[in-house]
């Protein structure tokens, strides 16, 4: 960063500090005063429809001051880490960074890395392959760190783990959490390796948030998972809202759960376990036993599509649907656009439901897997789709995966059966030719006027 960028930085740095500093006093009273000093001081134009909808949210206590309210109710160390961390260096700061990153290598650079400390697990979930592979691949606690350092050169302050169940490696996760002090990091999680003890060590690094794996309610849960899972799953949620630690749910919608998953009363469970966010992940039939029959019709994900908004735009929670939500963040994300992944034996992987990859962290660089072929042909060609309803070049336009992994020699990765790329999209195709019509309607009905600038209707 050159010195005029970095004086900026520091003020605007110093302001976010003296404006959280300021809420953290009093923030039922002094967030319309903050929006007030926000107002005055931001230039014409500046996010004007965002911050009327903040104020508006502030001023009619609704959906979004109940989750500000929650916010507020946390533990006030883990909270602080929290702004500082995710807000300001993985937010303001890291951005500047890679975006200079990005212009001088003329490649994507990320805003959050996506690893796999562990192909193991603790659990034996139906149709899941890591209780069958056991604890032979692992990220040691120098490479994650190494990875961490080098993300950091380049902006990167947000670290999500996936797996595998990550909390198998629970005690080197601390250890990371305390080298990186400046850093977010977010785990996904069955949640039934969260205790008492564990509590305590989040509360002491204050910088670790679970997001734990739910599948609907009890029965669907431990059909899947196995018996009791789904009690350890509440007691971890009770555990994490008693000591006042931020967590979330990821969910997994497909066509046999979405009803259940997307209902109110889902969401009011959520809620009153004290989940602050519930991250929607569409069902991916990636690999060689994943079935085609669970994914969502053209109805069923338009209905999804629709429950979610609702929901979002209604209940003090944060509801993210990553196959929906394309247009908030320009379409597809990965190849290190805003992340990427890398898997328990060093793969780099664009997405974590791509398993291909022409590089390996063990052998190059962060820089060099940026710079890749596999990651370069994701800078060129994205977004895959205008439409951003379409967002994926696996799921709804799978001629675009093929291309990618035929073009950069990509081999699969999968732990244990390669798939073959034709043999991936034969799943996807007819499912993204149903689903084309209805998004293009849909597209049409949802999309913003600034989505619609470049939209060409490919
Ligand atoms: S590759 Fe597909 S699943 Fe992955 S981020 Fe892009 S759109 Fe989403």
């Amino acid at each position: 960063m050159n010195v005029g960028k970095k004086i900026k930085m520091a003020a605007i740095e110093k302001a976010v500090q003296a404006a959280l500093a300021y809420l953290e006093k009093d923030p039922e009273n002094n967030a319309l005063k903050v929006m007030d000093l926000v107002d005055k001081f931001s230039p014409d134009g500046w996010y004007d429809s965002q911050r009327k909808l903040v104020r508006e949210a502030l001023e009619s206590k609704g959906h979004w001051y109940q989750l500000v309210q929650a916010i507020y109710a946390l533990d006030p160390g883990v909270r602080k880490a929290f702004f500082q961390n995710f807000m300001i260096n993985a937010s303001l700061k890291g951005s500047i960074m890679q975006n200079e990153t990005s212009e001088k290598y003329n490649c994507n650079s990320p805003w959050a890395i996506l690893m796999d400390p562990t192909s193991a697990c603790n659990l034996r979930c139906k149709g899941c392959w890591a209780a069958e592979y056991g604890y032979q691949l692992n990220l040691t606690l120098e490479d994650i760190d190494s990875i961490i350092r080098q993300g950091k050169e380049l902006g990167c302050y947000m670290y999500i783990y996936t797996g595998g169940e990550p909390l198998v490696r629970k005690k080197d996760l601390i250890k990371i959490c305390e080298m990186h002090p400046d850093c977010e990091f977010l785990s996904f999680t069955n949640g039934t390796l969260i205790d008492e003890e564990f509590c305590q060590e989040m509360l002491r690094v204050k910088n670790f948030v679970p997001a734990i794996s739910v599948e609907g309610f009890e029965d669907a849960n431990d059909s899947r998972r196995g018996q009791g899972v789904y009690e350890k799953v509440m007691h971890a949620c009770e555990l994490l809202k008693e000591h006042k630690l931020p967590f979330g749910h990821s969910i997994c919608y497909t066509s046999v759960n979405y009803k259940d998953v997307t209902s109110e009363k889902f969401f009011d469970q959520m809620i009153d376990k004290g989940a602050l966010f519930a991250w929607y992940f569409h069902y991916m039939p990636v690999g060689k036993g994943a079935v085609p029959e669970l994914l969502l019709s053209p109805e069923q994900r338009t209905e999804v599509l629709r429950s979610l908004r609702h929901f979002r735009n209604t209940k003090p929670i944060f509801a993210l649907d990553f196959q929906n939500d394309g247009q908030y963040v320009g379409g597809c994300i990965a190849g290190g656009r805003r992340y990427l992944h890398i898997n328990a034996k060093g793969a780099c992987e664009p997405c974590v439901f791509i398993h291909y990859s022409d590089i390996n962290i063990h052998d190059a660089s962060l820089l060099d897997v940026l710079r890749s072929p596999l990651f370069q042909a994701y800078h060129d060609n994205q977004p895959f789709n205008h439409n951003h309803l379409r967002p994926c070049p696996m799921l709804e336009n799978p001629e675009k995966i093929v291309q990618l992994v035929k073009e950069t020699g990509a081999v699969n990765t999968d732990y244990q059966n390669q798939e073959d790329v034709e043999e991936l999209v034969s799943k996807t195709i007819p499912y993204a030719e149903k689903w084309a019509p209805v998004a293009d309607e849909l597209w049409k009905e949802l999309a913003r006027p600034k989505d619609l600038v470049d939209y060409n209707g490919r």
